[in-house]
């Protein structure tokens, strides 16, 4: 989870009630080393003189790059590490099981098709590294919190969000539009509608879309609220990776996403 707030960009569906002021930012987790992305060299026929190559510490850019919310590496030096697994019900299921089990099947899947992707922590050592980090595309998966009960009525369903602002707002747009488009068909399939009343500042602003390239197409999903759509996001969690691959293979191979007389307007509302 990311947190509450006041920001909609579109809405395809009913939207729940309206959630209350109280927000819960995500916690910071450490700071791990992760692989470094594969540089992968073709095999060149000897047949022609090659000229030394002069990038070999240039590492691979990805094309997909997906954050397995809260999700940090484990230490292999046996130093301790925090541990944020963000949102946690209180029977123990957490929120980073779910978002690094669903980046995980996602990444399988937009492998498969041919694209270099790459898994990333919560806080990634890329995130350190100059240049800033420029995939293609940036994904990061959460999931909501685990409130249930009369009060929390409205803590249900998915939504997804670019920064705001936006260093590359058509871009970041058509990414929002191709994602929701594809993951609201699984979506609606289990009653889980697009809750934009919970887009957040905390999801807006999330903490990586400011630490990669400001200009890389980047989106920021909560699959579902822990709490009322455990069954969806504990069960579910093929379908959900297959849609979020289809939407980013849609993106990639340069899709509107949309009709282009039927794109949605984002639009600003105002919490009571
Ligand atoms: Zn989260």
């Amino acid at each position: 989870m990311v947190g509450m707030g006041v920001f909609v960009l579109l809405n395809l569906q009913p939207t729940p009630p309206a959630p209350p002021s109280d927000v819960t930012p995500d916690p910071n987790a450490t700071l791990v080393p992760t692989r470094a992305p594969i540089l992968q060299i073709p095999a060149l026929p000897q047949v022609f003189p090659t000229a030394a190559p002069t990038f070999t510490s240039t590492p691979t850019i990805p094309e997909v790059a997906i954050v397995a919310g809260h999700w940090a590496a484990e230490a292999t030096d046996g130093a301790p590490t925090v541990p944020d697994s963000g949102a946690v019900c209180p029977d123990g299921l957490r929120e980073v099981d779910i978002t690094k089990s669903v980046a995980d099947k996602t990444l399988d899947i937009i492998r498969g098709r041919g694209y270099h992707a790459v898994l990333l922590q919560e806080f990634d050592p890329l995130y350190q590294k100059e240049p800033q980090f420029k995939p293609r595309v940036f994904l990061s998966i959460h999931a909501d919190s685990c409130l249930v009960g009369a009060d929390y009525a409205y803590a249900t369903g998915y939504k997804i969000a670019h920064a705001e602002p936006s260093n590359n707002e058509q871009e970041d747009s058509r990414l929002v539009v191709c994602l929701t488009r594809s993951y609201d068909k699984v979506a609606l399939k289990y009653n889980k509608p697009f809750n934009a009343n919970t887009i957040t500042v905390d999801m807006t602003a999330y903490h990586a879309f400011r630490k990669i390239d400001p200009t890389t197409p980047a989106a920021i999903i909560e699959l579902g609220f822990l709490g009322w759509d455990r069954e969806f996001l504990v069960n579910n969690q093929d379908e959900m990776a297959r849609a979020l691959a289809i939407g980013l293979d849609d993106f990639l191979k340069g899709s509107p996403c949309v009709p282009a007389t039927a794109t949605p307007e984002p639009t600003e509302t105002d919490l009571p």
